[in-house]
């Protein structure tokens, strides 16, 4: 992924804002850059966009938004910017969160009513270190609706995505100014585009398993469930320009999907007091942490197997996701009236189950304390019919990158702007701080909607 000096080069054409990648943070930079008045081409290396964003649940959180004030819930990007920051223990940076924050309540209002995505306000469960009902999701709660919703936008707006194009190098001037690309189309052609500014939207490293091993090596192992066309770019394009880069051992994980299924569990089934045992039928970690961190639990567990065991009052969120629906249509879902019934359908050794459902019905009603420091008292004891799933871990997106400023900037090491520079959503510095630990959930498609349109708003600035 070289850079390469413009002196080299003659472009085809050139357009004001080159967006690279076709994801949900390109698509929302690339409406921003036309909404303030400067043209804007994407360039998606697949034959269709979809990235990560279609295999995600689509939900994004933001404070302030009309549909949390049409359900009464008191949010501010104040309460929004200290759950992240607690989650990241103080990890992200300051003014990245804040502007994030700020735009975020905004930024859902926008895509409903400029650009006509149907959202809705999902208030019917919490995620671990959430401390308002925040999450906007469309209506089956589902990336790949999302993903169209944006793509629906872009055609109303005349924007062009030009597929098959995949971004091999860049053009800067000795000042770091970025003059355009060169792209490869499925032929092997090599085409060219200057640009006045340039998003860089093409998200983290996932699908990169050298830099996963350099970086995240305690992730490396599971199964990357993200886009395997995120390969890093945005970082070498930008160590080459001499941008700084950050939290590069950041990432979301997780610690349910169901494996053979090839979909997630989502942990709203243990927000509402699930529990995750090993195939000894015993609980190795406090599940309430968060889904993310509990991905390297579940690695370390014998077979790197970990059954999701909850009942129907749990299952009652977890209904509302399309993905969800599907994993019931297909049987991965287990059932079973009673605890033997549960330890025959999944092989865990009944004794050892009986005695983990028993120690943790007794916990919620404060009888002892789990050693592993779970607040049992929160939910109310799992009641039968018991519901199994047999959930495995993935990696979803890396979370380090770019360092960016709080108008998206890619920043280099003494703070400094490159002059025309944006990144935003997997390929900036995300919101987690250095590790697992502080990924919330709603960080990746907060830094890509939300920071998407502040840096397409940005790019439109330069021209
Ligand atoms: C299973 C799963 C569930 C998730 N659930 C959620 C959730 O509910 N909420 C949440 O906040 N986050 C969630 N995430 C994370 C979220 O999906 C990502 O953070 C977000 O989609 C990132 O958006 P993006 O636009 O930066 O990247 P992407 O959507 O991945 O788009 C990047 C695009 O860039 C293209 N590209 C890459 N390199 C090049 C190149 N050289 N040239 C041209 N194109 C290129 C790719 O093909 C891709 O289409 C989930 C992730 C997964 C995997």
């Amino acid at each position: 992924m070289p850079v390469r000096p413009t002196a080299e080069i003659r472009f085809e054409y050139t357009v004001p804002v080159l967006v690279i990648g076709g994801g949900a943070c390109g698509l929302c930079a690339a409406l921003a850059a036309n909404e303030a008045g400067a043209e804007a081409l994407v360039l998606e290396r697949d034959q269709r966009p979809t990235g990560s964003t279609s295999l995600s649940q689509g939900l994004i959180p933001a404070a302030g938004s009309r549909f949390q004030r049409a359900k009464g819930v008191d949010d501010t990007p104040e309460l929004m910017a200290a759950d992240i920051q607690k989650k990241a223990r103080n990890g992200a940076d300051p003014a990245v969160v804040r502007a994030l924050c700020d735009a975020s309540g905004p930024t859902i209002d926008w895509l409903a009513d400029a650009h006509g995505l149907d959202l809705h306000l999902v208030d019917n469960f919490l995620y671990p270190g959430m401390s308002r009902h925040r999450m906007h999701g469309t209506p089956n709660q589902d990336g790949a609706e999302l993903q169209s919703g944006l793509l629906a936008a872009a055609a109303r707006r005349g924007i062009d995505v030009l597929t098959h194009a995949r971004v091999q190098d860049l053009f800067a001037d000795e000042t770091g100014r970025v003059t355009g690309a060169a792209f490869t189309r499925p032929d092997g052609a090599v085409e060219t585009v200057g640009a006045g500014a340039v998003v860089l939207a093409c998200n983290g490293f996932g699908g990169n398993a050298g830099m996963l091993r350099r970086y995240v090596p305690e992730i490396a192992e599971a199964e990357y469930w993200g886009h395997a066309g995120n390969t890093g770019d945005a970082v070498a394009w930008g160590e080459a320009l001499g941008a700084d880069t950050s939290d590069m051992g950041a990432y979301q994980g997780h610690g349910s999907v169901a494996p053979g299924f090839g979909l997630p569990l989502t942990w709203a089934v243990v927000t509402g007091g699930g529990i995750q045992v090993n195939l000894a039928g015993e609980r190795f970690a406090n599940e309430m942490r968060g889904y993310s961190e509990h991905a390297v639990e579940v690695l370390k567990q014998p077979g790197r197997v970990a059954w999701s065991i909850y009942d129907t009052r749990c299952e009652q969120p977890a209904l509302s996701f399309e993905e969800y629906r599907q994993l019931v249509a297909l049987g991965g879902v287990k059932r079973g009236e009673t605890v033997a019934g549960l330890a025959a359908i999944t092989g865990l050794p009944e004794a050892a189950l009986t005695r983990t459902l028993q120690q943790a019905a007794a916990w919620t009603q404060g009888d002892g304390a789990d050693p592993l420091g779970r607040d049992f008292k929160q939910t109310p004891p799992l009641a039968p019919p018991y519901l199994a799933v047999r959930t495995g871990p993935a990696l979803f997106h890396t979370q380090g990158g770019l360092v960016i400023d709080a108008e998206a900037h890619v920043l280099r090491p003494d703070g400094t702007r490159l002059p025309n520079l944006l990144a935003a959503g997997g390929a900036a510095r995300g919101v987690s701080g250095p590790s697992s630990w502080g990924y919330l959930a709603g960080n990746g498609l907060l830094t890509a909607v939300v920071g998407g349109r502040i840096a397409g708003t940005s790019a439109a600035r330069l021209i």
